[in-house]
């Protein structure tokens, strides 16, 4: 029912959301809807409810974003407001496209989801499935159950598969199976170039974002007895880095790399306003999306989440240093 009413014959007002401060996947699974919705010959707008990473500028597509700002609020609310369908792509969680949840609320649209996150809430469409390793594999097949694979082409392709490398940081993370290469193989037929898409993916720092992951390197601290790295930015050191959006990324990940660490934490204070952004990496069985659920009002992947708290970067530190002892046998065991 839904496929047929979207299928093309009837012209439809759809609008494609990725969550804020969109990754690779969120931007290759909805830039890959972008194409495949216009070949369709929908009326289709992808909007980001905030400003995009500067070393995503070369994805295909990339520049017809519309990204939510005081200067685009009024159009943006009236094409959600006025649209038939609304995607939800890579998040399941309203809290994190920020002000254009209000939109949502009062638009009529039918809402469809499409993610990989778990618990997600309802939806009127769900094309969901935790197991897999993107939301660019559930777009391959959601374009596949609408039999229009010979749709998918370079460009779309392309998309897709950065979705693919940066979630599974390069076809390494435990949700990579013979179904995560199958469709890259799928991708690779369409006459994508991996080599190019890895050299682009690969250059994601200028100098300034390399001195910020040193400065942070720096104050990198060690929990031995919790087999836990954490460490942290504030504003006042932004400034001296000139940043962007996009510059703390991956810095998380850092701490994992020292042998017998297995969670890893990245407190963001973007500003001086709250919240604090906390990023949390694991290795093997310690479940930080539980953990980032249960005490950061967050949520993720098992081995990636994130969360928010309302308190000043010192003391967001201390809250986390006060509960990480309540998970001492969930560390020491993790495996
Ligand atoms: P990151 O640390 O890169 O921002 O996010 C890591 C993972 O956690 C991603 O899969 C992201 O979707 C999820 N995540 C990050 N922040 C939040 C949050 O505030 N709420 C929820 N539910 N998930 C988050
Ligand atoms: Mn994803």
């Amino acid at each position: 029912m839904f496929f047929s009413s979207i299928n093309g014959t009837n012209k439809k007002k759809i609008i494609l959301l990725p969550h804020n401060n969109p990754d690779g996947d969120a931007l290759g699974s909805s830039l890959a809807l972008l194409f495949y919705f216009r070949k369709l010959k929908h009326d289709v707008d992808l909007i980001s409810p905030t400003e995009y990473s500067e070393f995503f500028q070369w994805l295909p597509g990339i520049k017809d974003i519309i990204v939510f700002s005081e200067k685009t609020e009024s159009i943006i609310k009236k094409k959600i407001i006025n649209s038939d369908y609304i995607f939800f792509i890579d998040f399941n969680n309203l809290s994190r496209i920020k002000k254009l949840r209000e939109f949502i609320l009062s638009s009529k649209a039918k809402k469809i989801l499409i993610d990989h996150h778990p618990f997600p809430f309802q939806f009127d469409f769900m094309f969901f499935d935790p197991k897999v390793a993107a939301t660019s594999i559930l777009i391959f097949k959601f374009i596949s159950k609408m039999n229009f694979l010979e749709k998918i082409d370079k460009k779309i392709a392309t998309c897709l598969y950065v979705g693919l490398m940066t979630d599974t940081g390069f076809f390494r993370f435990p949700s990579v199976t013979s179904e995560t290469h199958f469709i890259a193989g799928k991708l690779i037929e369409k006459g994508i170039n991996i080599n190019q898409i890895y050299n682009h993916l690969q250059e994601k720092y200028n100098i300034n974002k390399l001195k910020l992951l040193s400065k942070a390197l720096k104050k990198l601290k060690i929990l031995k007895k919790f087999r836990t790295a954490y460490t942290s930015i504030s504003s006042s050191e932004l400034r001296n880095y000139s940043y962007k959006q996009g510059y703390t990324e991956g810095i998380v990940t850092y701490g994992l790399g020292i042998k017998n660490i297995v969670f890893s934490v990245f407190f963001f204070e973007e500003n001086e306003k709250y919240p604090i952004k906390i990023s949390f990496r694991s290795k093997g069985n310690f479940d930080v999306n539980m953990f980032a659920r249960k005490h950061f009002g967050g949520g993720g992947h098992k081995n990636a989440s994130g969360g928010l708290l309302e308190k000043s970067l010192s003391e967001s530190i201390e809250y986390f240093l006060n509960i990480i002892p309540n998970y001492y046998n969930n560390l020491i065991f993790s495996i």
